[in-house]
């Protein structure tokens, strides 16, 4: 419902602060509804809104004052230096899942294979593919909405991705991969933050497992072993108090040179380990 009202003739200048809104925020919305770049915002900031704008401008501002993520309201989010579209289908790419990138290009050698189970928006194995041509990468996801977004994304980058329906491996293709990478859903069920923010809009399959937040990468990692090559690892972003929970789950199942890895707010956010016990 659009109970904000923004009179024709207001100037530019005057939403750039236009409380509740956040005015960090206030500039990305404006700049997307008025087609104008940040700079373009500022040296236009005595120009009047025409009457189409202003009712633009009043809807989305009232949008976002009802919750709605920016990232879905102006359609797109940037991730590793590439801007991904990103719709109420897919999670919206977060920063501390760039350290499950670069811990992927690190492991993945040249030409190798790489697996990204649960790919939502694409964001991780389109990052991987642009930076490394050579790579074959393959993304699974059970959301045929998100894989329709995904193959948007890879074909917004000129990259190739091999896109594929399938729950988890099921429909996963009978090859052996070097590296395996997952950004799955572990949010404990019920945990309050799903019902507050940005989060209450987004997936909640792309949230939640609907337990303990653990299933799904348990999942991942006991159908690891039948999919890496010899010395392949297994990478999965996790929640920041599960680091010690999916370190146990891969030396339970014979995984080598477990480890953890903290994002840039110093929380063990991706946890791996390789898999080379042929049987
Ligand atoms: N990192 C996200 C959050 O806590 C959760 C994403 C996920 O479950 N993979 O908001």
């Amino acid at each position: 419902m659009n109970v904000l009202h923004i009179a024709p003739g207001t100037s530019i200048g005057a939403l750039l602060h236009k409380p509740p809104l956040d005015p960090l925020e206030a500039r990305v919305l404006l700049s997307h509804a008025l087609r104008l770049s940040r700079v373009q915002l500022i040296t236009r900031a005595e120009q009047p809104l025409g009457e189409e704008d202003a009712r633009r401008v009043a809807a989305l501002f009232q949008r976002r004052i009802d919750g709605e993520p920016i990232a879905y309201l102006v359609g797109e989010r940037e991730f590793f230096g590439l801007m991904l579209h990103t719709t109420p289908e897919v999670l919206i790419p977060r920063p501390e899942t760039e350290l499950l990138v670069e811990l992927a290009l690190q492991y993945l050698p040249q030409g190798g294979r790489l697996l990204d189970l649960g790919t939502g928006s694409g964001a991780i194995a389109v990052a991987i593919a642009h930076e490394r041509p050579d790579a074959q990468v393959t993304a699974a996801d059970t959301s045929v909405a998100a894989l329709r977004v995904a193959a948007r994304n890879a074909e917004r980058h000129a990259v190739t991705v091999h896109f594929i329906e399938s729950d988890w491996y099921a429909a996963v293709p009978d090859v052996a991969f070097d590296v395996i990478v997952s950004n799955p859903p572990y949010i404990v069920s019920g945990d309050p933050h799903l019902s507050q923010g940005d989060l209450r809009h987004e997936p909640i399959d792309a949230l939640t497992d609907h337990g303990d937040g653990l299933g799904a990468l348990r999942r991942i990692v006991a159908g690891a072993p039948a999919r890496l090559l010899p010395r392949g690892w297994l990478l999965m972003e996790h929640g920041y108090d599960q680091a010690a929970a999916v370190r146990a789950m891969l030396a339970a199942d014979g995984f080598s040179r477990v480890q953890s890895w903290r994002d840039l707010a110093g929380i063990e956010r991706v946890t791996g380990g390789v898999f080379d016990q042929r049987g």
